[in-house]
């Protein structure tokens, strides 16, 4: 076996795409001198004959044994590599230990972020992925897969039209699940070249297999080249998280999936059981709902998303209802059965469901499988996560966690900054010190939903004195423009001093508006600022003055109407 290593950074251009299409490369009988332009034989195809190349680059063969083949790797032929990496920096196999600055295991938000941290100031970094694609679940199966389907699912049902010309579209006709996942195919291929670009653009060294600890500092990542050993001053694991699988129930994949399967099926059902009122149960359940099939939610308690402000999960649960979503509360199938006419889920109470498909959409855990976390010293805790401090740092001295693995919140925003913050802290750089106290929560529903801060349930349980505003997009010029009407945004603020506690929203572009609200809430300011501010008119950004207008109507018990 020859083992291979390419030289050059003008080999970028010149000389991978000619090595990516061949099936072998005969090396030349000796190393060429130092200067002269290398001849290689390159074979396309078997039936037809050699290609010969000459580089006029520096490329070098190192030859440890007898066999002068080069298969190009797997990963050096799949496409997304292609135009967006130059192939230097990944799968080059050598057999010693390799010594890095940072290690990073997993290349999701947190992974990626956290590893271009790194290099940006310098570090030299490789980054151990397992995946066929960048992006972890962010991107191939999760965050970025369903809120481009959500998009899709608006417009062939044409759901944001009824309210404004009165006309009932229904599903355009004839419509395949490969038209329903075009635009999320090419938004998703966008997305993973735009990571390849990204770590090509730091020079960080990008290893494929699967990442297993030798001792705390050394990781063997094995791939389809054999195994390589890179040792860390600092490791990074980002390797997310996995939907927890409860055993009583079949998946299938073909009518029952759990949350990372679950766009993979091949046609769209008539019915779908969605078990977990949770965001994501929530998500796609309001998409299969726009897009016509008739969707049950089961759920185990009494409300949906229960830390949100309870008025905008009311709100939620009767657009849902009236959209005509059906719900099992306190409910939870004990049994499910697939069979080729759908999936048979028999409830606690006794009830029986019968539906084309069913989603489990009822938790996830660290994805540490395969890791040998006890090599480094290190546990999941009894929440089926990896433990860490205020500084992501692990038990164990040098490794570092962040994103899914350590558990809540578990959201793509927040797992790259956290890979960031983590970096920042391991070298002492003097950036980025913490993850901002207040976290937006974004839920891409139909219709979506953003908050942030206190609602009126924790400041009740907090004891806060509080006071609410309201503005409602029925009485926004905005609103009325676009269809939506149903929209709701709530301000909570302290009694005393006026001073923005929470702000909840519900309705078209929630998960934008948020952040205005975000900047006086971070910024420890009163609802006063958003009566100051000239905004925009007509929008929905124009809500914020009203609903102000709104709290301080309430607080003087003399308002007008409400927002
Ligand atoms: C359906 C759904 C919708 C979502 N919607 C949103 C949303 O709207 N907004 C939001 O902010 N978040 C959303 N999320 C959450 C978001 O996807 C995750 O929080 C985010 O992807 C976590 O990033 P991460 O880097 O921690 O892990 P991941 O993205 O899961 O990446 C981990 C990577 O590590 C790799 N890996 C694992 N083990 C190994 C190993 N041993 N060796 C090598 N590689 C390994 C994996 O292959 C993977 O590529 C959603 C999630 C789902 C499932």
């Amino acid at each position: 076996m020859s083992i291979f290593e390419a030289i050059s950074g003008e080999l970028q251009e010149t000389g991978l795409f000619f090595l990516e299409d061949c099936l072998a490369i005969k090396e030349p009988a000796a190393r060429p001198e130092p200067g002269s332009q290398p001849r290689l034989a390159a074979s396309h195809d078997s039936a037809q004959p050699s290609q010969e190349l000459v580089s006029p680059v520096a490329l070098f063969f190192y030859t440890f044994s007898d066999s002068t083949d080069f298969v190009p790797s797997r990963a050096a032929r799949q496409p997304p590599f292609k135009n967006a990496c130059s192939g230097l920096q990944r799968e080059v196999c050598v057999a010693s230990v390799e010594n890095f600055d940072l290690i990073v295991i997993g290349c999701g938000p947190a992974g990626e972020k956290g590893g271009a941290q790194a290099a940006y100031f310098g570090k030299r970094v490789a980054v151990i992925e397992r995946a066929e694609h960048m992006g972890g679940s962010c991107i191939n199966t999760g965050t970025v897969p369903s809120k481009t389907l959500r998009e899709s699912a608006l417009y062939f049902s044409g759901l944001k039209q009824r309210g404004l010309y009165g006309i009932d579209y229904s599903l355009k006709e004839n419509l395949t699940v490969h038209d329903f996942m075009r635009h999320e195919r090419e938004v998703v291929e966008m997305e993973r070249r735009r990571i390849l670009k990204n770590l090509e653009l730091h020079h960080i060294q990008l290893v494929l297999g699967q990442a297993a600890f030798e001792d705390a500092h050394t990781v063997a990542v094995t791939g389809v080249n054999g195994t390589r050993r890179l040792r860390g001053e600092v490791i990074l694991i980002s390797t997310g998280s996995k939907p927890h699988r409860p055993p009583e129930i079949a998946f299938d994949d073909v009518h029952t999936f759990d949350s990372d399967t679950f766009l993979q099926m091949d046609r769209i059902p008539k019915s779908l059981a969605v078990i977990g009122g949770g965001v994501i149960g929530c998500e796609y359940a309001s998409i299969f709902m726009a897009l016509g099939v008739e969707v049950t939610l089961v759920d185990g308690r009494d409300r949906l998303l229960p830390f949100l402000d309870g008025e905008i999960s009311d709100r939620l649960r009767d657009r849902l209802t009236a959209l005509g979503m059906r719900f099992l509360f306190n409910e939870r199938p004990v049994k499910v059965e697939n069979s080729s006419a759908g999936v048979r889920l028999s409830m606690k109470s006794g009830k029986i469901l019968e539906t084309d498909a069913a989603l489990f959409a009822a938790g996830r855990r660290a994805a540490v499988d395969g890791l040998a976390l006890e090599k480094a010293g290190l546990a999941i805790n009894d929440r089926g996560y990896i433990p860490v401090d205020d500084n992501y740092r692990t038990t164990a001295p040098g490794i570092y966690a962040a994103g899914d693995v350590i558990g809540f919140p578990a959201l793509a925003s927040t797992s790259m900054e956290q890979g960031r913050v983590a970096v920042c802290h391991a070298f002492g750089f003097k950036y980025k010190q913490r993850v901002a106290s207040m976290l937006p929560m974004g839920i891409y529903t139909i219709p979506e939903i953003s908050a942030a801060g206190e609602t009126e349930e924790s400041c009740k349980e907090k004891k806060i004195d509080y006071c609410v505003g309201r503005a409602h997009y029925e009485n926004n010029a905005r609103g009325h423009i676009i269809g939506d009407t149903a929209g709701l945004l709530k301000l909570i603020f302290a009694r005393a001093d006026r001073k923005l506690l929470g702000v909840s929203l519900i309705g078209e572009s929630a998960t934008e508006l948020i952040h205005i609200g975000m900047m006086i809430l971070d910024n420890g300011q009163t609802i006063d600022e958003f009566i100051e501010q000239v905004f925009n008119y007509p929008t929905l950004s124009e809500t914020y003055k009203y609903a102000a207008y709104d709290g301080l109507g309430n607080l003087a018990g003399h308002k007008l109407r409400e927002g």
